[in-house]
């Protein structure tokens, strides 16, 4: 598939993340099932701690898409007052525990939780987040390892819509958090695109954002960007997801007023329906590349040291 970035301003059409994640989804359950065939069962633990509602409702969310693919899930619970040592006494568990091969720490933690004491001490290779700074390292080395699974999904989505080719292509990312806007970043640097970063001290933001063919939006402001931030035919992926309350009621919207952007984007990713279920798809997919990281790692473990000292 070639990319096309039209320079006649029309209607954008909306990147359908549903659809596309049900396709990601079909991959892993089809993957599933051919290491079933073979007795390799993957399987993910979740670790909620406290009372947070809406961290209730993401891990139910994921625990419902494991079961749905086939994948062993593992739910463990500790309450709002558990400490540290608790939380890193269960980790350590998981970590030396073979048959788990995925571990997924809920955040936000409840303070006082030192949330990166947490994620540093999950074995890198069960971190299907992508957050420890081993996973981190290697993505900007270009080496494989766990990639966020945000990132990963609006990749998919760019695909998708623009084809295999992203190279030269400038893109854009607003926003340079460690979850979502540097991993995403360097995602399109391998992809041979010419990345801009945009942040909150970045001067004239729309100005930069104008030289972009592919925007990536990550910054938690409500319709901060509208068509004016825009070349037209820009292809918009947004992150963003912000409850907000008006006189219609609770609604979520995007960090791009969808109804503006549309106006002069090619191509655009709704919120909700867009970036959202793609990062579910993507942290079960990390599932099954960390449980085959796993078992490369066993089988070479396990290679005859004369076999070692040919290589
Ligand atoms: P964050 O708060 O950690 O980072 C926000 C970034 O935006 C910062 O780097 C900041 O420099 C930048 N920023 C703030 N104001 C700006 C401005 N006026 N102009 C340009 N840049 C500005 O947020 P995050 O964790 O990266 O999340 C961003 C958004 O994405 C949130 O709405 C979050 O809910 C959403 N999110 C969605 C998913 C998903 O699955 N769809 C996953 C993660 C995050």
């Amino acid at each position: 598939m070639t990319l096309l970035i039209s320079s006649t301003p029309t209607f954008a059409r909306d990147i359908d993340g549903k659809a596309i994640s049900a396709k990601v989804l079909d991959e892993v359950r089809e993957e599933v099932l051919a290491l079933a065939g073979q007795q390799i069962y993957p399987a993910l633990a979740v670790l909620l701690v406290g009372d947070d509602p809406a961290s209730h409702v993401y891990v139910r969310n994921k625990l419902l898409r494991a079961k749905e693919v086939g994948i062993r899930s593992l739910e463990y619970r500790l309450p709002e007052t558990a400490s540290q040592a608790q939380v890193l006494e269960l980790i350590a568990q998981l970590n030396a525990d073979p048959t788990v091969n995925g571990i997924l720490v809920q955040l936000p933690l409840p303070a006082p939780i030192d949330e990166q004491a947490v994620i540093h001490a999950i074995d890198p290779i069960k971190d299907v987040d992508g957050f420890h700074r081993e996973n981190v390292g290697g993505l900007v080395q270009g080496i494989e390892v766990l990639t966020p699974c945000t990132p990963s999904g609006c990749m998919r989505l760019l695909h998708e819509t623009c084809g295999d080719d992203l190279s030269g292509l400038h893109a854009v990312v607003i926003g340079r958090s460690n979850i979502v806007g540097k991993p995403m970043a360097t995602l399109l640097l391998q992809a041979n695109c010419s990345v801009s970063v945009v942040h909150s001290r970045s001067v004239d933001a729309p100005a930069l954002c104008r030289l972009a063919d592919i925007v990536v939006a990550a910054v938690g402001r409500p319709a901060l960007i509208d068509a004016s931030w825009l070349k037209p035919g820009a292809v918009v992926i947004d992150v963003g997801i912000n409850r907000i309350t008006s006189e219609f009621g609770n609604r979520l919207v995007g960090d791009v007023d969808y109804a503006s952007a549309r106006t002069v984007a090619s191509a655009i990713t709704p919120v909700p329906g867009g970036v959202g279920p793609m990062t579910i798809a993507y942290l079960l997919k990390n599932t099954l590349i960390a449980s085959r990281l796993q078992r490369a790692a066993q089988a070479r473990g396990q290679q005859p040291e004369d076999d070692l000292a040919l290589n």
